[in-house]
């Protein structure tokens, strides 16, 4: 593997991160449930400000009615806003589904296209979206799907300082080897939800909390008795210790 330098941390390479991650989440997976990729790209676009718990709620239902591009290209719109209403955005998203399936059948004969540059064609699909459907749909490795899991965890892990996905996904790309960029967002992502949520990380149980630079910073802070002090790495720990 190449040596490449983490713009954020100065790391000279991740791959410690890597097989720690390999170690937890061996098997890990998409959590949408779907069968096929048109499946997968109307349940992707309707994750978007929503839980893949609520989603894998709607898309049975939305799925009954138009589990293919052909039907879906047919729906009324009004018929798919009320199924996906409880997803959030439910008028811009049955906006972009039946936009999307009304150009798959008019330009990709009822496919979705395998390569980015003609993903990135339909309505609502950005390069995360884009990204998640040529991985897991058809283990095609374009880039890496930076969510609110992956962009967090790549600034705490010391992987990107950027702000936005885009960026994110830029700085990763390079230090990340291709063969697993697929499924080291789907690691962060489990990850995330876990162990390193947004604003109570499990520092103290994390495995990666030895090479972690954001180790303890996140960590709930405890009130301190008067007259003591305690770094926040302290903190971290005894709070950890005291929950367990
Ligand atoms: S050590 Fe803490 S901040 Fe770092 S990845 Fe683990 S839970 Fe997240």
């Amino acid at each position: 593997m190449s040596i490449s330098v983490c713009y954020y941390s100065g790391m000279s390479d991740p791959s410690p991160i890597l097989k720690k991650l390999d170690l937890l989440y061996p098997r890990v997976a998409c959590a949408l449930h779907f069968e096929g990729p048109f499946q997968l790209l109307v349940a992707t676009i309707l994750s978007a400000q929503c839980t893949d718990k609520r989603v894998n709620i709607v898309t049975p239902v939305l799925f009954e009615k138009f589990g293919t591009v052909e039907k879906m290209a047919r729906a009324r719109i009004m018929e798919i806003e009320k199924i996906i209403r409880s997803t959030g955005f439910y008028h811009n998203k049955a906006k972009n589904i039946l936009g999307a399936a009304k150009m798959l059948v008019k330009k990709f004969q009822g496919n979705v296209p395998r390569t980015m540059k003609e993903i990135l064609e339909l309505p609502g699909v950005a390069r995360k979206t884009a990204n998640v459907v040529l991985s897991v749909a058809y283990g095609i490795q374009e880039g890496i799907a930076v969510d609110t899991h992956v962009m967090r965890l790549s600034g705490r892990l010391g992987l990107s300082d950027k702000k936005t996905p885009e960026k994110i996904e830029q700085d990763l790309l390079p230090i990340i080897p291709r063969k697993k960029w697929g499924r080291f967002s789907l690691q962060l992502i489990q990850h995330g939800r876990l162990v390193c949520m947004a604003k109570s990380p499990l520092c103290g149980s994390c495995t990666l909390n030895k090479i972690c630079p954001s180790a303890f910073l996140y960590s709930k802070k405890v009130p301190q008795k008067r007259g003591t002090r305690r770094s926040r790495d302290t903190l971290g720990v005894k709070l950890h210790t005291k929950k367990r």
